[in-house]
């Protein structure tokens, strides 16, 4: 099957309201272009510089989504030009990403990445961190930043009931956060190639999606 076909058959399981970000991380520029001219617009990447060199040489209405762990001292290569930075873990990168913003007088939409699975490795505040973060109030005098929702990694396994609790938890953490953001905070980011239809029952709002329109990653 052509990236064409496996995106038209992706984007006519996903419920009006749903945003697809292809997951082009390690893939080349032809194959964007070939998802880009079928009409996929959000694209998403976990390596900064190579997110910086994809968008320079890319089309201009890409809006281009950092979904992987980001260092504080990589912010400034993206900030001029990215649509959202997905993987948001620490107060120091909040920080850092409303300094660049703010440089470059724009205002970046992030997600907040909470780690709800089984993997200590996986990244994300741990909730309680992130829950004593938002009460200092920081989030909310930071005028180049929009905090637009919550991402998470499910556990990797074949237990779907695994995977069901860890979505179940973001979806909660979702409601509970959601009033302390107010309208602008409506996306809840679950869902990769193996369990975005389980994630769809979650309520997500943006899955993120390579392997299932890309192919296999070569490291
Ligand atoms: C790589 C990656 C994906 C896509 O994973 P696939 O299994 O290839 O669909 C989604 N989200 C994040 C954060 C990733 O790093």
């Amino acid at each position: 099957m052509s990236i064409k076909e496996r995106l038209e058959r992706i984007w006519s399981t996903l419920p009006e309201g749903v945003n697809l970000v292809a997951v082009s991380k390690f893939h080349p520029a032809e194959h964007i272009m070939e998802a880009y001219e079928a009409g996929q617009r959000i694209f998403g990447e976990s390596r900064p510089q190579e997110l910086a060199a994809k968008a320079a040489e890319l089309p201009k209405d890409i809006e281009w989504s950092m979904i992987g762990h980001l260092q504080t001292n990589k912010v400034k290569l993206i900030a001029p030009f990215v649509s959202m930075i997905a993987s948001v873990d620490s107060d120091r990168l909040v920080a850092e990403i409303e300094k660049q913003a703010a440089k470059c007088e724009r205002t970046i939409d992030i997600l907040l990445e909470v780690h709800v699975a089984d993997e200590e490795t996986k990244s994300g505040w741990d909730i309680e961190e992130l829950r004593s973060f938002i009460a200092t109030g920081a989030l909310d005098t930071m005028p180049h930043i929009r905090v637009r929702g919550v991402m998470t990694i499910a556990t990797n396994t074949d237990d779907e009931s695994i995977i069901r609790r860890d979505f179940q938890r973001i979806r909660d953490i979702f409601e509970e956060l959601k009033p302390h953001f107010g309208k602008a905070f409506d996306t809840l980011s679950i869902g990769m190639s193996d369990d975005y239809p389980i994630a769809l029952e979650y309520g997500s709002t943006m899955v993120r999606i390579g392997t299932a329109i890309f192919g296999a990653r070569v490291y």
